[in-house]
């Protein structure tokens, strides 16, 4: 299983939540964290796309061991 983090390099330019709020969410600070964990395979793609053109190389797919 694949999971989506959000590093603290985030700058909040707020990208991946205008484009993709399945996943993203604003914190209280305003920089972006994961409102969903588990991603979707049919949103691997676009996913990716973000991880290649967020500014802060912030967004990261972890491969999860599973139990
Ligand atoms: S695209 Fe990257 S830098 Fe911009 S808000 Fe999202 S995680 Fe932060």
């Amino acid at each position: 299983m694949e999971k989506l983090k959000v590093k603290d390099t985030c700058i909040g330019c707020g990208l991946c939540v205008a484009q993709f709020d399945k996943y993203f969410e604003f914190n209280d600070e305003g920089f972006s964290q994961v409102k969903q964990e588990v991603i979707d395979e049919n949103d691997k793609n676009e996913l990716l796309g973000l991880v290649e053109s967020c500014p802060g190389e912030a967004i990261v797919i972890e491969e999860e061991k599973e139990a």
